[in-house]
């Protein structure tokens, strides 16, 4: 692991699903996307003697996967149909000779003529199945094709068989050992928390607004948007676009050409951002997705669960955001209209139970947890809007309560959510004053809060079993529980319109840590460029994580490079010295220092802003307070070289046009405007030179960028 992968320590439970591979035990392993599954079987496959076979349902998961063991120096190949002929004569004879290790396929290709008669004349160390609940009709994912690997066990006896996925309910991991034959399998079942995830969950209010929140405190990150409708993919992509977003559309309604050229643009980061109906994501590695909107909501928690899920595999902080109304409710049970009955019921409830989880007021983590019958074993997630105290609840919950249930028994609990709303708002609608609605002891309540809010509220309440939707028209009841309230027994809560902005998680603080963020920047230009020179993903290179490592230690040399997480030797000797060039240049042209202590030697500061955009945030405002570089940088926690970043950017977006606060020698100003105007401002190293090097280049770059404004 360490010497290929660069990885010097297991995630939970690898070691133990490693265990079983190299005893040769049936297993079945459920970790959460992210939780490093690939690496349970590629690793032993490296020790054990003959070739692992890994059967994936995926062509693209494949390709992928081959493309990234080929890039840490191991000998992968994959069958499939994609291939031409010579590929593929290439890869049997690599299997002939022995030097396979790893041979990924399609189960297709594994069924086809005398394929396994093939595979039996060469050494196989085990078999591998990748996304095994495509195996069970249980599971969401079913492929008929799965259901004969049973077969496996008959052709190969004696062969351990070792099953993969990250969603398995107890029916689907029954069915899984079943289908398989497995003997007496291991079962291993990580936590199906994903904790950097930060969830974050709200009434969808203006959704161009909300999401473009989200998108700038994530610039030039990749992300995914799902919208619920093809029509609702078009315009928003159309929006983000006029805005200037780098960002392209995904739906079933499109040409296969056009989306596959998104997809790639996406995952070769061309583009940042992919809007998309739930047809995009499947068979997508990405590891590097720092944020999953959704703008409206998922019929079922465990849909939730993959989408949302498709944020940070790698491992860092991700945003999962969530813009949900009562009207997506609504479009989801028209669209169940059609199921036969029993589907339908189980579809509603699941329905019914993301509602209650959207409304809800709390943990999300804990709420999906429990879902799939875990318990998250700690009363706090710290990556929520919840428990980072992001949510504002109504001191008057109650009272506002009381009357929006009273008017549902004064309607006699035979209209909608909508409607009582507006009666509870004093609207003069002409369906309120002909039922004459408009003289009910409720009538205006709550006219002192718009509709759309009262509507959220008796959404909320729906969530907390107060009230309950009836019927085919969804005409609203008030439940038991409702009735407590009525009586004052209870109290439920109710959110306030506007949210507060407060703590951040750890994670979130934690994995910035040290980051030049420049380095890290332009660490992902090189990405991008050795990707595209290789026709592989960014991220099969070095993933987000590594490449933080590198802007963190910042090394020197190649000893220090093969320090950084996620650097093996084979990606040290191809890349090593390319990346060191880099991280040479940029630290020389930025006075940054090379060689970094980590932040694991370093104390760990307490109150870390987040992510850049909050780090940018905070010192702007510093800034217009006139605080020096070295305090800003101190209380931001960003090293000097960032600072003097943001504060460029703040001089550029302020138009401000004296450096006095931050260079308070009137002398050395005078002597950079004098230097600029003998040697011109093209390029900063000739003023350098002029001023003898006595002036440091961040003094220049901040005097230059006032005397700009002047221009
Ligand atoms: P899964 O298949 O369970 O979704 P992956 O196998 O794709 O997860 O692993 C997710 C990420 O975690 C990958 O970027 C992988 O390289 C990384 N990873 C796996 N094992 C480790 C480890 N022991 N230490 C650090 N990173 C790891």
């Amino acid at each position: 692991m360490q010497k290929y992968w660069g990885y010097d320590a297991f995630l939970p439970l690898q070691e133990r699903a490693m265990h079983c591979v190299r005893s040769e035990r049936d297993s079945i392993v459920v970790l959460p996307t992210g939780g490093g599954k690939s690496l349970c079987f590629q690793v032993p496959a490296l020790r054990m003697s003959g070739m692992a076979v890994v059967i994936s349902p995926l062509i693209s998961l494949m390709k992928d996967q081959v493309d990234a063991l080929v890039e840490c120096g191991i000998d992968a190949g994959r069958m499939d149909s994609t291939q031409s002929v010579e590929e593929r004569n290439s890869v049997i004879a690599r299997i002939r000779n022995q030097k396979l290790k790893l041979l990924y396929l399609a189960p297709e290709r594994l069924f086809s003529n005398g394929f396994i008669d093939f595979l039996r004349q060469n050494k196989v160390s085990f078999i591998a199945i990748d996304e095994a609940h495509c195996v069970s009709m249980w599971g969401h994912d079913f492929r008929p094709e799965y259901r004969q690997l049973g077969i496996l066990k008959k052709s190969f006896p004696g062969m351990a068989v070792h099953a993969y996925t990250a969603t398995a309910t107890e029916k689907v991991r029954q069915d899984i050992a079943q289908q398989l034959c497995l003997e007496n399998p291991e079962i291993i079942i990580g936590s199906f928390d994903r904790a950097n995830l930060n969830y974050k969950i709200e009434p969808l209010a203006n959704k161009l607004n909300q999401v473009c929140d989200v998108l700038d405190r994530h610039k030039s990150e990749s992300g995914i948007i799902y919208c619920i409708r093809r029509a609702d993919v078009d315009s928003l992509c159309e929006q983000l676009a006029d805005k200037g977003y780098k960002v392209a559309p995904y739906h079933a309604g499109m040409a296969n050409e056009q989306r596959k050229e998104n997809q790639e643009a996406f995952i070769n980061e061309k583009i940042d951002i992919i809007v998309a109906t739930v047809a995009f994501g499947m068979g997508i590695d990405k590891s590097n997705v720092r944020y999953v909107i959704h703008t409206g909501m998922p019929k079922s928690l465990e849909h939730y669960q993959q989408e949302s899920g498709r944020a940070g595999r790698d491992g860092l902080e991700a945003e999962c955001c969530l813009f949900y109304s009562g009207g997506d409710y609504g479009v989801w049970k028209s669209i169940m209209r059609d199921m036969e009955p029993q589907a339908q019921q189980i579809a509603l409830d699941k329905l019914d139970q993301m509602y209650s989880f959207c409304t809800g007021i709390a943990c999300r983590h804990q709420g999906i947890l429990n879902y799939f019958g875990q318990d998250l074993g700690k009363e706090s997630c710290d990556a929520c809007d919840v428990c980072l105290d992001q949510l504002d609840t109504m001191d008057d919950s109650l009272e506002i309560a009381q009357k929006i249930l009273s008017c549902i028994l004064r309607l006699q609990e035979r209209f909608g959510g909508d409607y009582t709303a507006l009666v509870l708002t004093g609207s003069r609608d002409h369906r309120i004053l002909e039922f004459g609605h408009d003289t009910l002891s409720t009538y205006g309540l709550l006219s002192d809060f718009r509709k759309r809010i009262v509507r959220d509220w008796i959404g909320q309440l729906i969530g907390q079993n107060y009230i309950q939707k009836v019927g085919e028209y969804n005409v609203l009841n008030v439940t038991e529980k409702g009735w407590r309230v009525l009586k004052g027994q209870e109290s439920p809560d109710l959110l306030k319109p506007a949210k507060k902005q407060t703590k951040t998680s750890k994670i979130v603080r934690d994995s910035w840590l040290g980051v030049d963020e420049g380095l890290f920047e332009s660490l992902r230009t090189t990405r991008r460029k050795i990707a595209q020179e290789k026709n592989v993903p960014a991220y099969v290179i070095f993933g987000d994580a590594a490449l933080r490592d590198m802007a963190r230690r910042r090394p020197s040399t190649l000893e220090g490079f093969l320090e950084v997480n996620g650097v093996g030797q084979t990606k040290c000797q191809q890349y090593g010295q390319d990346i060191l060039e880099v991280i040479k240049d940029y630290c020389h042209t930025n006075g940054v220092d090379m060689d970094a202590q980590t932040p694991a030697e370093t104390c760990i500061a307490e109150d870390v802003p987040s992510n850049p955009s909050k780090a940018r945030s905070d010192a702007f405002n510093l800034f217009s307070q006139e605080l020096s570089i070295k305090e800003v940088a101190q209380s931001v926690n960003r090293a000097e070289s960032t600072t003097v970043k943001y504060l460029l950017e703040y001089i550029k977006q302020k138009g401000i046009d004296n450096p006095y606060p931050w260079i308070d020698n009137e002398q050395v100003i005078h002597r950079i405007a004098d230097a600029a105007e003998k040697v011109g401002t093209e390029r900063l190293k000739p003023i350098f030179d002029y001023l003898e090097g006595e002036i440091s280049y961040d003094q220049i770059r901040i005097t230059l960028a006032c005397l700009g404004q002047h221009r």
